[in-house]
């Protein structure tokens, strides 16, 4: 093809001329029509569970200390770090919420911090923006927890509420719990402002349904009960067209550490010991049953599957889920 061969060569001559003449004709502050941005794209990923479309939307993310988990053994902390090609300290932690289109109702699980976390958190609702979710449409606001990082995103700024035709939804001994006075009677008083906000935040909607373990919030999604890092702590199980996602939220606060050694529970567990066993033995029951599922702070979009084994004599690996080119 020597045509071909011609046009290249032209083409890379008038290419290669170009370059050589462009550091004469152009100020080097002219160069870059396109500055570079400086932020990260929007955190959005979407997959499908059967019919339903999983919409996986980050509210950012924090640091954690890993002195908050105090049975952890700081070498071995140091070689998962390195393990992971993390640099060593604080663990980077994402907070992810997952929005869930049944085709019917339009679902939230979790609302992320809003403003109460400072500033790397409370994206939500940029993230639905530019997810194409509006939160006027949202029906329910489905609770893993009631902790700051999952509720306080119902608020705005300005405390009202975000979501403002949505029904919440939450375990009956979550409910209970927080709004026990004798349970934040019995807590530090920094614990007992979190028991405030979460009542304050609570009460800025008037439908509020209590759910038991097992409890079909709507076709298609029930709940789990998943004890320990709260009182009623509760995974949501999504079921459709013979396909599943548990969505579990805090089973694992640290996925560098936890997966590998799910015996070191967090310090903010309200019962560190039940949430261990629970953690335990959830981790067995998706690594065997080959389980999709998402968590609130694994690293975003938080979707996975677990396996047996690993690195480093882990007890278990996460294998994050591949891109979906297409739904
Ligand atoms: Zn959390």
């Amino acid at each position: 093809m020597p045509g071909v061969a011609r046009l290249s060569r032209r083409a890379f001559l008038a290419s290669a001329a170009a370059c050589a003449l462009a550091p004469l004709v152009l100020p080097r502050g002219l160069r870059a029509a396109q500055p570079p941005a400086g932020t990260q794209v929007p955190a959005v990923y979407r997959t499908t569970v059967g019919g339903m479309e999983v919409t996986a939307l980050s509210d950012g993310w924090f640091d954690l200390s890993t002195e908050l988990f105090p049975g952890a053994d700081p070498a071995a902390v140091k070689a998962f770090q390195e393990g992971a090609f993390l640099p060593g300290g604080p663990l980077r932690t994402s907070l992810n919420t997952y929005a869930v289109n049944t085709g019917e109702r339009l679902i939230l699980i979790d609302a992320g911090a809003g403003g109460v976390f400072g500033p790397t958190a409370g994206m939500l609702p940029k993230h639905m923006a530019a997810a194409g979710l509006d939160p006027a449409k949202v029906d329910l606001v489905v609770l893993t927890h009631m902790h700051p990082d999952h509720i306080g995103g119902v608020a705005t700024a300005e405390g009202k509420p975000l979501f403002p035709n949505a029904e919440l939804v939450v375990h009956e001994a979550e409910w209970a719990y927080w709004h026990d006075d004798a349970a934040r009677a019995a807590v530090p008083d920094d614990v007992k402002a979190w028991f405030d906000g979460i009542r304050q935040a609570a009460a800025l909607y008037p439908k509020v349904r209590k759910v038991a373990d097992g409890a079909e919030v709507v076709p298609g999604l029930t709940a789990v009960a998943l004890p320990g890092h709260t009182p009623g702590h509760t995974g949501y199980r999504l079921t459709s067209e013979g396909e599943t996602l548990l969505v579990w939220g805090d089973v694992v606060h640290a996925p560098v550490l936890q997966f590998a050694r799910p015996e070191w529970s967090i310090a903010f567990d309200v019962d560190a010991d039940r949430a261990r066993t629970t953690r335990e033995a959830i981790l067995a029951e998706v690594a065997d049953g080959r389980t999709l599922v998402a968590g609130m702070h694994l690293d975003f979009p938080g979707l996975g599957h677990v396996a047996r084994g690993g690195e480093g004599g882990a007890a278990y690996t996460f294998v994050p889920v591949k891109w979906e080119h297409a739904l």
